[in-house]
């Protein structure tokens, strides 16, 4: 069917929640898409982040299709081999010691504030628990999630929200320290703020934060759904600081392109927070999205993923940093690894990417003025280029 065609009957059926670019895609390649009609668009956007190994990984496919063979789906009352290894994997790669399996990043944060509020519950029976959350910060749509969500206009038509939230100004400590009371119970924030501009945590504030978590036994959440899996270089951003937060959520990555997600607790939380009977999920966790995770941990390993975003990253800074000093529109770039932004001293950054699809440039923004950059782990130099061209030759035509 011809994409025009197609657009037309697919918006005759599907709610209307999202304003989509005209282009109907078929397949992947590598770091391209290709649309029904052949044209090829390089990928910097790789699904919101989701498809850090690109597309059509020989590894992960064959994995994936003898799984579909095997097993798709147990329930949670079953073990699964597949279930077994993507737990050690992602207790391993992160440090952390139990993992509970979820099927999307929102769903991941719904557990990290239950199992907060139960560990909190456990120490003193009260039910006024309160969150610390931060502004411009992204958690995801469900109900709880859009609750520790720091954006006034996803949640004003939804309200009430779940109460005892309060919300602090990122990277400003003292903010913090207002919100808290003798009923905190946990902080959670992005190591890196991703939906809210690429703002990375400063060092000294997140560390504080810590301090403040250990002093008066409060949870450090990190929510890790975007800038985890290798994005920034180590497998999870929270390793470059001091901090040891005692729940992680992750998802996006994790399973590159099957819906999962994860919360990861350390030892004291998972002792004393969610028992049987607490929490569940039908589908979490199954045998085909576990030989997904599983999977992907092992391409990271045997393809050396986090040393090749280690070395493309500096390139791809060089390049953003080179159109940041020769276009006076761009204020400044932030970002860390190959999860970058660049902010415009006007609201551009729709009309830009708008305009990047048309020239075969797939990019996303995070807000109205800034553009975010989240590419397939896998990029190379002869993409970053190709990216850097294109996008220059929008911004000339601007
Ligand atoms: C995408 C995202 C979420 C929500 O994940 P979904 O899978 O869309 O529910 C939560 N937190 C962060 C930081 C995200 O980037």
């Amino acid at each position: 069917m011809e994409m025009k065609e197609s657009i037309m009957e697919s918006e005759e059926y599907l709610l209307h929640t999202y304003n989509r670019y005209q282009v109907v895609f078929d397949h992947g390649e590598g770091v391209y898409l290709y649309d029904t009609e052949g044209k090829k668009y390089l990928d910097f956007c790789a699904g919101i982040a989701v498809q850090a190994l690109g597309y059509g990984n020989k590894k992960y496919d064959t994995a994936l299709k003898s799984q579909i063979d095997k097993l798709l789906h147990t329930s949670n009352y079953f073990y699964s081999e597949p279930l077994r290894e993507a737990a050690k994997k992602v207790i391993k790669a992160s440090g952390m010691s139990r993992v509970f399996f979820t099927n999307s990043g929102a769903e991941a944060i719904e557990g990290a504030i239950k199992a907060a509020r139960k560990y909190a519950y456990l120490k003193d029976k009260k039910n006024d628990h309160e969150i610390i959350a931060m502004r411009k910060s992204f958690h995801g749509r469900s109900l709880g999630a859009l609750s520790v969500t720091g954006n006034e206009h996803y949640q004003e038509p939804f309200k009430p929200l779940i109460g005892g939230i309060k919300f602090a100004q990122y990277n400003d400590i003292e903010s913090v320290k207002a919100c808290l009371s003798d009923r905190t119970c946990a902080i959670i924030l992005e190591t890196i703020q991703g939906e809210g501009g690429i703002y990375p945590a400063e060092d000294a504030f997140i560390e504080e934060i810590q301090r403040i978590c250990d002093e008066r036994d409060i949870l450090l959440i990190l929510d890790e759904i975007q800038c985890g899996m290798g994005r920034t270089g180590t497998m999870y951003a929270f390793s470059q600081y001091q901090v040891h937060p005692d729940i992680v959520t992750t998802a996006k990555a994790l399973g590159c392109g099957v819906p999962v997600g994860a919360f990861l607790l350390n030892e004291k939380t998972a002792k004393n927070s969610l028992v049987p009977g607490d929490h569940g999920t039908t589908y979490g966790g199954n045998p085909f999205v576990c030989q997904a995770v599983s999977t992907v941990f092992d391409i990271f390993e045997e393809d050396h993923i986090l040393e090749h975003v280690n070395e493309i990253a500096p390139y791809l800074e060089q390049k953003l940093d080179e159109l940041v000093e020769k276009y006076e529109i761009i204020a400044e770039r932030r970002g860390r690894g190959l999860m970058q932004g660049l902010e415009f001293a006007e609201p551009v950054a729709g009309k830009i990417v708008a305009k990047a699809v048309e020239n075969g440039l797939i990019l996303i923004t995070a807000g109205t003025n800034v553009i975010r950059f989240v590419p397939p782990l896998v990029i190379e130099k002869e993409h970053v280029d190709q990216m850097a061209e294109i996008f220059e030759k929008i911004l000339k035509s601007m």
